[in-house]
């Protein structure tokens, strides 16, 4: 019988002499050929011998451990884990991009250069801001950028300045980007809508604070209304508004940052714009400035001159290079391909089917499930386990049992400052009937806390790795069954 739950490792399944290919008796002298000049190592120890069969049967049965968005839902809330039209990887994967030479001199790589340009103009049309940056290679390589460039400006007027102030509700990496930048973090606390309270602001802002970094849609799912006051406040104290923008797939096509008064924000291209996100793939973290901060953007910046495009090097105020090449080249053009494919319509529609997708969950498990603010959220929604903690069972215990019903759980105990959280983010991508599954799911978890509270507290029990010590899984991973107790 196949175990699916203890596939051996390739090692056990190896027995000397097996060979995945058998070639014919050789008819002609063995010759090293090429090789025959450097030493070749004759035995590996402990090389697994396998059969053609064998190996292509574990590596398929490894694969189907693995949680996938091409497999079914994912509702991790903060990072936007959506679907991903195959066609943008078509495209990215058209000869013409993958085997262009990065030093390939200007005039032979007139289209790749446009297709950047392109790129940058519509993301400035979609965001509202004057110039734009492809080269960050993520989320938090943009932040950092767009807190160097608030940096330099400041240094160019004399003074750095000390602090940035980031919201409690904010994303964990914008307070470790002020940092690396060389600012002192000062925490904002949210009032009791979950936004970030100007009364506090107020009091904190002075001509010591570089910038306030906003996360817009909050990672509450919550809209900061204020948006436009706060920025006044910042704005009057010489500081500057930015805006994490990562989940643009919230406000796309509806609202433009740029019009809310902000001054610098990141996108991430492998969340909103169509690149598969997670599992160390490469990413973008495209800024967008308005003109105040331009002359700081990272060199070379891509120019267009009578229809040639060339790499403007010559900007002495920029803040140099912040990643090799162009940037993450073909996570770009799966952002061209995704954008132009969608249209202005199509850009509005996602965001529109984001915030109803998430409205829908919401409002299908309020009363159900604990909501701490009951705020009208966008793109996602985050619950706790407060109800369920009468029985004993905790956010931990209801994602693990979310495992049983083949379903990846949402991101638990983020934001901090939602006790026990579960935070869903259903994506523009899921379909009603996908989305009626879940709620499905978690009713019938909340009916299993009241009724049987330990099949929750020991799930998962229809996977292949039981529940995991959290702490000793990351220290010391078990990789091989037999060492399990
Ligand atoms: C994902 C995310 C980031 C960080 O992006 P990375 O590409 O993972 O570095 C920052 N802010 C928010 C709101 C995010 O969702």
């Amino acid at each position: 019988m196949i175990n699916l739950v203890r596939e051996p490792l390739i090692f056990e399944i190896s027995s000397p002499g097996k060979r995945a290919i058998n070639w014919p008796e050789l008819d002609v002298p063995e010759t090293k050929g090429l090789l025959s000049e450097v030493p070749i190592r004759e035995d590996l120890e402990d090389f697994p011998e396998v059969s053609e069969t064998e190996i292509t049967r574990h590596f398929t049965r490894l694969s189907q451990m693995n949680y996938c968005v091409d497999f079914g839902f994912y509702p991790l809330g903060s990072c936007t884990m959506k679907y991903n039209p195959k066609i943008n990887e078509k495209v990215a994967a058209m000869p013409g991009f993958t085997l262009v030479h990065p030093l390939a001199p200007e005039s032979l790589v007139q289209g790749n250069l446009r297709i950047m340009k392109t790129l940058e103009k519509l993301l400035a049309e979609i965001t509202g801001m004057d110039a734009v940056t492809l080269q960050p290679a993520a989320g938090a390589h943009g932040e950092l950028t767009g807190m160097m460039l608030i940096r330099a400006h400041h240094v160019a007027q004399g003074h750095p300045r000390k602090y940035v102030l980031v919201p409690d509700s904010a994303h964990g990496t914008n307070p470790s980007s002020a940092h690396i930048c060389g600012y002192t973090v000062k925490e904002i606390k949210s009032n009791e809508k979950g936004t970030v309270s100007v009364e506090e602001l107020v009091k904190v802002m002075d001509e010591e604070v570089a910038a306030l970094m906003l996360t817009n849609p909050n990672t509450l799912g919550i809209f900061e209304s204020d948006i436009c006051q706060i920025a006044d406040i910042v704005h009057a104290k010489g500081g500057f508004l930015y805006m994490d923008g990562a989940n643009l797939n919230a406000l796309a096509g509806i609202a433009r940052p740029g019009e809310m008064k902000v001054d610098v924000l990141h996108l991430n291209l492998h969340k909103t714009f169509s690149t598969p996100h997670g599992g160390g793939g490469p990413g973008s973290g495209p800024v967008a400035v308005k003109k105040i901060l331009s002359p700081y953007l990272p060199v070379p910046v891509i120019e267009e001159k009578e229809g040639y495009y060339y790499l403007d090097y010559q900007r002495p105020q920029s803040i140099g290079q912040v990643r090799s090449f162009y940037g993450q080249f073909l996570v770009i053009i799966k952002a061209l391909s995704y954008i132009l494919s969608l249209g202005p319509k199509g850009i509005r529609e996602m965001a529109e089917i984001a915030v109803l997708n998430s409205n829908y969950l919401r409002k299908s498990l309020e009363g159900i499930y604990h909501l701490k603010y009951d705020t009208p959220t966008l793109h996602e929604c985050v619950f706790s386990d407060k109800f369920q903690k009468e029985y004993g069972v905790s956010n931990l215990d209801i994602s693990k049992r979310l495992l049983d019903y083949g379903l990846h759980p949402p991101t638990m105990s983020f934001p901090l400052v939602v006790h026990g959280a579960l935070m869903i983010e259903p994506t523009e991508t899921e379909s009603r009937r996908d989305l009626d599954m879940f709620i499905e799911a978690m009713k019938a978890i909340d009916r299993e806390a009241k009724e049987n509270p330990e099949l929750l507290t020991s799930a998962p029990h229809v996977t292949y790795v039981r529940r995991l010590d959290e702490v000793q899984a990351a220290r010391n991973p078990v990789l091989r069954w037999e060492q399990k107790k």
